[in-house]
């Protein structure tokens, strides 16, 4: 009458970037016991509290457990066989009648990058359209944009470990301690060991990151790069440039000090501009100028701007500068917001991207693609970036969608824009884990798939470490995996090389791939990672690309890229980027004279699908709200506490107003989390303004112009 022994099930979780290992242990009673994985290089054990209750979010409540199609306007469920002919059927019609460019995916960073691959081999290499874009859009793009202007290519040039090794850590945009809390402990327990650490924070709200930092600067919202470019003058007048590291390995510097010279060659001109003290500005600008090992990490306040890249390369113009890249304890470093916005770059997951990090643009790279695949077609051109390919599905162009694990009608700018394309899209295909969300709500198409614990696959988190997700769960009711819904509609719609029985097959294809006529060459790939069979993967550690094999048979990951100063470009140099300051797109105005800022709370994610189930992370912040000044909201004659309505040109919703949040004045703060489930429709997406950086195409979210009124 013995119990069965518990086995623990070493896994990656499933939220931000940080990418911690988890262990799951299933219990008699059915509960999971979820642990930090004191072996996982991201995290040494420790979980933060959306982590460590991962294990009360993984009930069937909720759950859509079967295939779904709409008849006379209502959802019934369906066989696999009738929902994939539904979905082949729909999307070979269009394409048949209006051409590839008439359907799109819009997929995920939540994604697994198994999944990922089959999507854009699907898309790219057999419909032959690039309108597969993702939510990585809205979250990581301008850094990706950054990265391909300045190195050549997607590349993160540093590691978790440089942060161990820093005398100076920037944090630029980044609510680092509510939303990457185990990189901030990390940070915070280098600040305990090394008190002359010194700890700065960039950013418009006084967060509670800023409770470890020696110097917050309260920027103007928007004018970071008129900062940067500051610091980049300041740098070359104090003689700090690495002349002989300038002059070998990068190009472009004059054109950008050029550049932050119109504006910005006087600090005191630059502190007025981004409102901060001067004394301030000045003691940031002399610790840097003065720190070698300096870390500059940023995330959203930087990424989500209609300036997002030139932010990005403002940054990266100043490591180039001092040549502070590539070693240990210095570079820039962007902190990826999703589980695996990384691995979805790495097989080509946005709609201007190709896998393995080669370019749409390069014919030869197509033909690399193509042949690797031995594909019908391939994509020519880039395809439609995420707010372009909702207006297109209003426009008409765009006949159909298939949307896979993301909410659009909560998190995209201009929600009700959203809507009013769903409702205008002749097909509406949703593959998602939960039953009923905003978007769902006009599939013509649900398909039910697998969710975290149940799904197996890989993950890059934002250190280039890839790691394990893996099954500890039993499939629930007829779900399946996202890569296999999508292999299972290829097949269907006559595409051969889409026969992988396993996470397995996929992930030893899009390894092959990254080395496929390029012999390992290429600054990504996982030549190491070629081959693996399935018990090797199986227990595959997690490992940072690029992985090469040791004569000893071993896997060698990569923690720095960039130490042989050799970057991505076809010259093997860096280049500085000219980065001319411009301000947000929307200005406030006497009838929207706020400036809204959008982010997350400490302890929910995304829409809620998730997090919204354990009622302890509730208790955090029950309910969606307005954080303003309390002279703002005696101005606008709201009350803390009392409920009041924020409107902007786009849309309005109603939430109460609450105090407390670092914000100054001029601004308020609404949580992204809310979505219309909820007894009001605390959608703060349909507030937001859709301006987009014109080089990634990723949304303001920081910056909408927006009214408050007592309720
Ligand atoms: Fe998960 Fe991020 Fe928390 Fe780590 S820090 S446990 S990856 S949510």
């Amino acid at each position: 009458n013995l119990s069965p022994i518990p086995f623990a099930v070493r896994s990656t979780c499933p939220y931000c970037g940080v990418g911690c290992g988890v262990t799951a242990t299933p219990l008699p009673d059915g509960a999971i016991a979820i642990a930090g994985d004191a072996s996982h290089a991201a995290n040494r054990g420790r979980l933060c509290v959306k982590g460590a209750a991962l294990g009360e979010t993984i009930g069937l409540e909720g759950r859509l457990l079967h295939p779904a199609v709409r008849e006379d306007g209502a959802l019934r469920q369906a066989s696999w066989e009738e929902a994939i002919e539904r979905v082949a059927g729909g999307l070979r019609a269009i394409i048949d009648e209006h051409g590839p460019d008439a359907v799109a995916l819009y997929v995920s960073g939540q994604l697994l990058t198994e999944d990922y691959y089959v999507a854009n081999k699907l898309m790219k290499g057999y419909i032959g359209s690039a309108n597969i874009d993702t939510n990585s859009r809205l979250c990581m793009s301008s850094a990706v944009a950054g990265h391909k202007r300045a190195f050549g290519a997607d590349l993160v040039p540093g590691c978790y470990d440089d942060f161990d090794l820093a005398d100076m850590v920037v944090l630029v945009g980044s609510n680092t301690a509510w939303c990457h809390p185990i990189l901030f402990q990390r940070i915070a327990r280098l600040k305990d060991a090394r008190p002359e650490v010194r700890i700065v924070v960039i950013d418009p709200r006084r967060t509670a990151t800023c409770e470890l930092a020696d110097l917050h600067l309260p920027v103007k919202p928007g004018t970071d790069v008129w900062l940067f470019n500051g610091l980049l003058s300041y740098l070359a007048k104090s003689g700090v440039q690495d002349t002989a590291f300038i002059d070998a390995h990068t190009n472009g510097l004059a054109q950008a000090l050029d550049a932050a010279q119109v504006d910005c060659a006087d600090p005191l001109a630059v502190a007025r501009h981004c409102r901060v003290e001067p004394s301030d500005l000045m003691a940031f600008y002399g610790g840097f100028a003065a720190t070698t090992k300096v870390i500059t990490a940023f995330s959203q306040g930087v990424n989500q701007s209609s300036a997002g890249t030139d932010k990005v390369n403002s940054i990266i113009n100043c490591h180039l500068l001092t040549g502070r890249i590539g070693q240990p304890g210095m570079g820039p470093f962007s902190i990826t917001g999703q589980p695996n916005a990384m691995g979805g770059r790495e097989v080509g997951g946005l709609a201007n991207m190709l896998a393995a990090h080669m370019d749409l643009d390069n014919p030869q790279h197509r033909d690399t693609v193509q042949t690797f695949w031995s594909s019908p077609r391939i994509a020519e051109k880039g395809g439609l970036k995420a707010v372009d390919l909702f207006k297109a599905i209003e426009a008409g162009t765009v006949k159909a969608v298939w949307v896979i694990a993301t909410n659009p009608m909560v998190s995209m700018p201009d929600a009700n824009q959203v809507q009013r394309a769903l409702e205008k899209c002749e097909l509406v295909v949703v593959s998602d884990i939960i039953a009923s969300t905003d978007t769902n709500a006009f599939a013509d198409v649900l398909l039910p798939a697998l969710g975290w614990g149940e799904k197996d696959g890989t993950v890059t988190n934002s250190e280039r470490l890839i790691s394990r997700q893996r099954a500890f769960l039993p499939v629930p009711g007829e779900a399946r995996a996202d890569w296999r819904i999508l292999a299972d509609v290829a097949r269907r719609m006559g595409f051969d090389g889409f026969d992988f029985d396993s996470s397995h097959a996929v992930f030893d294809e899009h390894a092959r791939l990254s080395v496929f006529r390029n012999e390992g060459a290429r600054m990504f790939n996982l030549a190491g990672l070629c081959g693996l069979t399935a018990h090797e993967y199986d227990t595959l550690e997690p490992v940072q690309w690029p992985v090469r094999r040791g004569a000893d048979g071993a896997l060698q990951g990569s923690a720095r890229l960039f130490a042989d100063r050799r970057f991505a470009h076809a010259d093997g140099k860096a280049r500085f980027i000219a980065t001319a300051p411009r301000a947000p797109v929307n200005a406030v105005d006497p009838e929207y004279p706020l400036v809204l800022n959008t982010g997350r709370v400490r302890d929910q994610w995304h829409t809620m699908s998730r997090t919204g189930r354990a009622p302890r992370l509730a208790d955090h912040t029950a309910e969606a709200f307005i954080d303003m000044h309390p002279q703002d909201a005696l101005l606008y004659g709201v009350r803390e506490g009392e409920l009041a309505r924020v409107s902007s040109r786009w849309g309005a919703m109603v939430a109460r107003v609450q105090h407390g949040g670092g914000i100054a004045r001029g601004s308020v703060f609404v949580p992204i989390h809310w979505n219309g489930q909820t007894a009001s429709d605390a959608r703060v997406g349909t507030l937001v303004n859709p301006a987009v950086d014109p080089v990634s195409g990723e949304p303001e979210f920081k910056h909408t112009p927006v009214q408050v009124e007592r309720f």
